[in-house]
């Protein structure tokens, strides 16, 4: 009887879960529409902020939409896409997260009715890739360049980039403070690539306004021994040691093991470390250096020898600031106090340890390399500070965009129906299915406008309407959404202005995640991954503990063990 069994084919283990076909594609595109969501109500001058606490304790604060979306720990496999374009937008323009991230949402959700009309997605992956493409060669017709002007009309262009970005964050009440500040700090660092060239240093207590720029280098007094306040703390022109060793005494013994067969050799021992350390420090202060600062400690003997010399020391600089103070004084960090030559030693016009809130710190500015910027920032609540950060470094590559590609177009929603108006008309002029797809992604450029004024509380489609008409008129192309009467205005007049690149950056990461989700349809999920993942997923849960489930989803939770 066995015989007449039909042979049954195994092509994947025992416990593999696939779906597939339409429901597949359906399924992927409604979890992006989940995650745009969660983003949707930060867009904009008007936008809310979220606050996102982990399981540790941490609380953030954010209007970012990389960060948000890096934060929420998003499980599923197809809106993870979602996550990554929003970093990499955010790595490489530095703004426009939360645009990129609804604008993909959008596609989809436009692209859902046909598929379940039974569209082959491939058909409208074409016409959304032709459409995209169509939509960037517009963006780049429209935008203005900055090329070619002043200094100071290209200062006060750049500001207002910069005022732009940060108008939809917290700090945007003091943005053309910040912009300001930013620009000078971008124009500081002239063309050099480093990011982390700008320092920022977090300052809590105070009013915002009482945030600063330091042309040059700025770090928090590092930990200090008796002898210290000895220490003179202004110096014009000072020569700068930058070492990587430790000057204490205590050190040398832990180098070596020595046995010894006389009591009486200990002294001499002792008398040998003593001797080490002085040469060391009397090394130093021959070099003619007036400030030492070193990656390691510098301890209590030391400080005390440089005290009585008229040296300012600071020992356990954090790496990364002295190598900010290497790039802007020209100095070069030493691993031995041997052969210190002048070429090695860095300079500044002023050294000052100033008092900032409760904080001291050390203040290099007029430094001849130049390119380095401190911006300190001050206000309330910690999460409040962490936020101005994170809103600063999203305008400071603004600035550097839009210094570098030099074109900009209006924001406010006017470039988004600019380029929707155009596809629509393009769309006319197409025969065949395609048309219904380009105006779909048309129409999907409008979320912007759209998501403005949900945000701020107008009515949309009264906002839109009138914006239709008047880009329809063909002399509107700049008209947005006026963010202060709930009206529309011509943006680029009232200097909402975004770099070109971020709004093609946007475009392109929006369509290219949203013809790779459009074009799976099939997901195999394979029962070892799955178990190593639940493992992993539950130890971590057990040394966490509670909270943090919400965005986790199912894997996470139904691997809890007691
Ligand atoms: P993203 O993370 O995408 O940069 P934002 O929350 O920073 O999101 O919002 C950016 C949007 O807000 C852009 O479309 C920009 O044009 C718009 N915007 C910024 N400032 C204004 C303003 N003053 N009036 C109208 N729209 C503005
Ligand atoms: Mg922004």
């Amino acid at each position: 009887m066995a015989a007449m069994l039909q042979p049954q084919i195994i092509l994947l283990k025992e416990g593999t879960d696939t779906s597939q076909g339409k429901a597949q594609v359906v399924s992927n595109i409604n979890a992006c529409t989940a995650v745009a969501d969660a983003v949707r109500t930060t867009l904009g001058p008007r936008g809310m902020d979220k606050l996102i606490h982990d399981d540790k304790g941490n609380t953030t604060i954010s209007n970012d939409g990389a960060t948000i979306m890096k934060l929420l720990d998003i499980v599923h496999p197809a809106a993870k896409i979602l996550v990554d374009i929003a970093k990499s937008q955010d790595s490489e323009v530095g703004d426009g997260t939360t645009t990129v991230v609804l604008l993909a949402g959008e596609f989809l959700k436009e692209a859902k009715p046909f598929i379940e009309d039974g569209v082959y997605p491939q058909n409208l992956i074409r016409s959304y890739r032709t459409a995209s493409y169509l939509a960037i060669e517009k963006i780049k017709e429209i935008a203005v360049s900055i090329e070619g002007k002043s200094m100071e009309e290209k200062k006060s262009l750049l500001a207002k980039c910069a005022a732009t970005s940060l108008s939809s964050k917290l700090i945007g009440g003091e943005k053309e403070f910040f912009a300001s500040m930013v620009v000078d700090a971008v124009m500081a660092i002239g063309d050099d690539d480093r990011l982390n060239l700008i320092g920022m240093k977090k300052v809590p207590g105070g009013h915002m306004r009482d945030s600063f720029l330091v042309n040059g280098v700025a770090f928090k007094k590092t930990f200090s021994y008796a002898g210290f306040e000895q220490q003179p703390k202004k110096f014009l022109n000072p020569k700068i040691l930058l070492l990587n060793i430790e000057l204490e005494l205590k050190s040398e013994k832990e180098n070596a093991e020595i046995r010894l067969t006389d009591p009486m050799q200990y002294q001499s021992i002792v008398d040998a470390e003593w001797n080490i350390i002085y040469d060391k420090l009397d090394k130093c202060v021959k070099s003619g250096a007036k400030i030492i600062l070193s990656r390691l400690a510098i301890g209590d003997l030391a400080t005390q020898y440089f005290a009585d010399r008229d040296i300012f020391c600071a020992g356990r600089v954090a790496e990364e600031d002295l190598r900010r103070v290497a790039a802007a004084t020209g100095g070069t960090v030493q691993t031995s106090v041997n052969n210190i030559v002048d070429e090695v030693l860095g300079s500044c016009e002023v050294f000052e340890e100033k008092q900032v809130g409760n904080e001291r710190f050390n203040i290099f500015s007029g430094c001849p390399s130049g390119q380095t910027a401190t911006i300190v920032l001050r206000g309330g609540a910690d999460q409040f500070i962490e936020e101005a950060e994170r809103s600063l470094h999203d305008a400071i590559m603004i600035v550097r965009r839009a210094l570098k590609n030099s074109t900009v177009v209006p924001g406010g929603g006017a470039i988004d129906m600019e380029i929707s108006r155009f596809l629509r008309m393009h769309a006319r002029s197409i025969a065949g299915k395609s048309q219904l797809f380009i105006n779909s992604y048309a129409k999907a450029l409008e979320i912007i406008p759209r998501q403005l004024c949900d945000n701020a509380g107008f009515d949309a489609t009264d906002v839109l309407n009138k914006l239709r008409q008047k880009h329809a008129l063909g002399t509107g192309a700049n008209y947005g959404v006026d963010i202060n009467t709930g009206g529309i205005a011509d943006s680029f007049a009232n200097f909402v202005w975004e770099p070109a690149v971020v709004k093609i950056n946007a475009i392109n990461a929006a369509t290219e995640a949203a013809c790779l989700i459009l074009s799976v349809d099939e997901t195999v999920k394979n029962p070892k991954s799955e178990s190593a993942q639940g493992e992993a997923a539950a130890s971590a849960m057990a040394g966490r503990g509670r909270g943090g489930a919400a965005f986790r989803g199912r894997g996470g939770r139904g691997m809890r063990r007691r």
